[in-house]
């Protein structure tokens, strides 16, 4: 007897669909193995290795036959306390919060952390708010748990407002909504939130907290805190805001998302963790004793040389260069795409995304991420995939410019001859103005 396989899933792993950013990614990989020239703004990854220091602490520690046995043996599994310590370090340094080694979950990837505690928490019924657009992880992960995603839409800037939050918190339909998303600056619009506006949403928080039968919690993704490029929108230690920093009384009912990935280019090593109430940590880390136990006890020794108090002056330095590339970069979108007639790059102040608003074009943004790879190697993902309830005016394409000013210039150009190429009312005789020259 054959095994359908079709019939043998779950209804989860039925539903499930593919990380739509691996997707693209894979396309451009299998391009750039056939040889055909790729263009690649698909993955929100740092195009820089890891910062020397933290490879030099490695080869030390690898020498060293104490750290030898910690490397080989089964790590605790909420975390090394070696890297919980220079977390809690962290906290206090950077965002001026105080949390005990035992509010701390060390995860595989801030992804892993955000699936524990989905899985923990979530059931049939349960509703989470995320913000229109988010992170595609964020719905799939609740719809996983049999939880329904909820999207919040945001104006143009790409943020909610509190009045907004405020609304979809009352009634029935309200007390359903158990967490809600905070992803400042935001993977994939780069939207950051000011001290302000979250103090807005957090009052909003805490006064329908007041009236609930069950509390709702915040969830605040700071994976991409350092990646701030407007001073107002950050602390005086370079890191963008979040509810609890500026809103004491909202810290037990936030738990705090964030990793190694993208702040220290180390998004290989799988290092990510959460922050929040003792009793909720404690379960997330029983779930993951259940599934996966500690990370590997080689990457965790590297989170804790990253972010090791001692080495603060490297890691600054690391931060301040890093943060002068993306400038570069975000300016080499804005300058090649300025004045463009079909394509508007929209710019926001935080992480290393820009939204490309290809409406002018006419054709839904999956069909046009897939012909742009398909035809002119420029990888980047459709905007849709982005929201729970897509607008069906826009077709918007996110693109990561972590990557070198070189390819910014020779893939946006490319992008716009394609535009030109398929722009309603073009005379198809003519040939496209970028190729003329
Ligand atoms: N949160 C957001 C908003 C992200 O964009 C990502 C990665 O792309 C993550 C969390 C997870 O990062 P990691 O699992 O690599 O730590």
């Amino acid at each position: 007897m054959t095994v359908d396989f079709n019939t043998f899933f779950n209804k989860q792993a039925a539903d499930m669909r593919p990380s739509p950013t691996f997707a693209v990614m894979n396309k451009a990989r299998e391009r750039k193995a056939k040889g055909l020239p790729v263009f690649d703004f698909s993955v929100g990854q740092p195009a820089e290795p890891t910062p020397d220091y933290v490879f030099d602490e490695l080869k030390r520690l690898m020498e060293d036959p104490a750290t030898r046995l910690v490397m080989s043996q089964y790590s605790p599994v909420n975390g090394l306390p070696k890297l919980k310590d220079a977390i809690v370090h962290k906290f206090k340094d950077e965002n001026g919060l105080e949390y005990a080694p035992d509010e701390i979950l060390v995860s595989n990837g801030g992804k892993q952390a955000i699936f524990n505690v989905f899985a923990v928490t979530l059931e049939k019924g349960d509703k989470v708010l995320l913000p229109e657009p988010s992170w595609v992880s964020y719905a799939d992960m609740v719809k996983w748990q049999g939880a329904e995603p909820v999207g919040i839409r945001t104006r143009e800037d790409f943020k909610f407002t509190a009045e907004t939050l405020a609304a979809h918190l009352i009634g029935d339909t309200g007390e359903k909504i158990k967490w809600i998303v905070l992803n400042s600056p935001s993977n994939p619009t780069g939207a950051t939130y000011s001290a302000k506006e979250l103090k807005e949403i957090a009052g909003v928080v805490l006064t329908a907290n007041s009236n609930r039968i069950r509390p709702v919690m915040v969830m605040s993704d700071d994976i991409y805190e350092h990646m701030v490029y407007d001073d107002k929108l950050m602390n005086d230690k370079g890191v963008s805001h979040n509810v609890a920093m500026v809103e004491p009384r909202m810290k037990p009912y936030t738990l705090i998302i964030n990793g190694v990935a993208k702040a220290f280019a180390m998004t290989g090593w799988r290092v990510g963790y959460a922050a929040g109430p003792k009793d909720l940590i404690d379960k997330m880390g029983e779930f993951q004793g259940l599934t996966t136990s500690g990370v590997s006890a080689v990457s965790q020794l590297a989170a804790a040389a990253a972010l090791s108090p001692e080495r603060k002056t490297e890691r600054e330095a690391f931060f301040a260069a890093q943060r002068e590339k993306y400038r570069e970069r975000r300016a080499a979108v804005e300058e090649a795409l300025a004045g463009d007639e079909n394509l508007r790059a929209i710019l926001t102040p935080g992480a290393f995304y820009a939204m490309i608003d290809a409406s002018k074009l006419g054709i839904d943004s999956k069909t046009l991420a897939t012909r742009l790879i398909d035809e002119k190697g420029v990888a980047m993902v459709p905007g849709d995939d982005f929201y729970v309830n897509p607008p069906e005016d826009k077709s918007l394409l996110r693109m990561s410019y972590a990557t070198s000013v070189d390819t910014i210039k020779a893939g946006l150009a490319a992008l716009r001859e394609f535009a030109q190429e398929i722009a309603p009312g073009r005379d198809r005789s003519e040939p496209p103005a970028a190729a003329r020259g």
